[in-house]
């Protein structure tokens, strides 16, 4: 196995499974923080990719996904295997992605692109600043991101598939994003077989739309990620539920706008089912929900689609016919106009959009409007890049 990312860093998941009959890359995901990491994503992994036999994409984050669209360019246009829900979503990541990087060169070019100034406490002066002299990266175009797309493989979880000469494949559930998987292999090795297990981005568990993990398959080695290191995750994670309440209260009695910086897959759906139940006990009565991400809305239908994925009260409630990412006052945007329009309003409501990071898309023009004409605030919901 060879590590070409997210190995003593987070982001950039790449790794090569080699054997003397057939090679295999898990995940092909973007470097993502400063420009300079993000600079790295150019320069492609030191494999040769016309002779990989298969590619395999754990889950829809663009950290696991985001270079698939380098494929066709870099000589290889075989099966991209994943679940079916991935399948589903990957064409619309890596479309966006592709729109995504010709905006930011477009915007960094004509020096319309966002940029941030700490003001509070003042920078300290030693820290080097990224260089900023150089074009944001171009990785692939939207036809890169379409050749790829058609070359997806949506295979059921816990089916056995063979996608490379003595090797097969089992994709389990890792209760992440909708369609996330953790990825089993077998591996022919002389008379004997080698099982080895690519978690993927697994959990957070208590998650409350996605159904709890199974028990992970027994391996002979598992390949994980640690993005918080060998702290436990979740003892000092805020109250999703008393923290909303609290948002709410401040739209209401402010009168203000909340602007809530969403990734679209994942977190999106979390909070869409949090205030869907505070909906129900009458807390966003008179205060509007606005969804501006189409790939948000599409994940949240997709969720629906695939009700085993779903926690037991979701799916109780897909049975009695009701989306449990659906409430009176949410309102899913679809267009710019109508975001733009949005953007535009007073009073209270809340605003989820993209993206989490806020260097890029429509969470730019609402952030202007809360923050520049005093009629909002601004809400974390993840980690942001500092
Ligand atoms: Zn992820």
């Amino acid at each position: 196995m060879t590590f070409f990312g997210a190995a003593g860093e987070v982001t950039g998941s790449c790794t090569l499974v080699e054997t003397e009959h057939a090679r295999v890359l898990i995940d092909f995901g973007l470097f993502q923080g400063a420009m300079s990491q993000e600079q790295r994503n150019k320069v492609p992994p030191a494999l040769d990719f016309r002779r990989l036999n298969a590619v395999v994409c754990t889950h829809a984050h663009i950290d696991h996904c985001g270079r698939l669209g380098m494929l066709p360019r870099l000589g290889f246009e075989g099966p991209v295997f994943c679940t079916e829900p991935t399948a589903t979503l990957l064409p619309m990541v890596l479309r966006s992605s592709a729109n995504l990087q010709k905006m930011r060169v477009e915007e960094f070019r004509e020096g319309t692109g966002p940029d941030a100034v700490v003001l509070d406490p003042p920078p300290d002066p030693s820290l080097k600043v990224d260089d900023r002299h150089e074009d944001p990266p171009v990785l692939y175009a939207r036809g890169d991101a379409e050749r790829v797309s058609r070359n997806l493989v949506g295979v059921p979880y816990r089916v056995w598939r063979e996608i490379a000469s003595g090797i097969r494949m089992r994709l389990h559930d890792a209760s992440h994003i909708i369609g996330s998987a953790s990825v089993e292999l077998e591996i022919a090795h002389g008379a004997s077989r080698i099982r080895v297990v690519f978690s993927g981005d697994i959990g957070p568990s208590g998650e409350t739309y996605l159904a709890a993990r199974g028990h992970a398959p027994e391996a002979d080695v598992v390949v994980m990620e640690s993005t918080t290191g060998s702290r436990p995750i979740g003892t000092h994670a805020p109250d999703t539920d008393a923290s909303l309440r609290e948002v709410i209260e401040h739209c209401r009695h402010g009168r203000r706008t909340a602007i809530m910086p969403t990734f679209s897959v994942g977190r999106a759906q979390v909070l869409v089912h949090h205030l869907a139940q505070l909906s129900r006990e009458g807390l966003l009565d008179e205060i509007p929900v606005y969804l501006d991400s189409p790939m948000a809305i599409r994940a949240a239908e997709l969720c629906v689609q695939h009700p085993s994925l779903l926690s037991a009260t979701a799916r109780a409630m897909i049975g009695r016919g009701h989306s449990p990412f659906e409430f009176d006052s949410l309102h899913c945007l679809w267009s710019r106009k109508h975001s733009l329009k949005i953007a535009g309003r007073e009073g209270a409501g809340i605003v989820l959009a993209g993206s989490g990071f806020c260097d890029a898309g429509p969470v730019l023009h609402h952030l202007e409007n809360a923050l520049c004409h005093d009629r909002g605030f601004v809400v974390f919901t993840g980690y942001v890049l500092p």
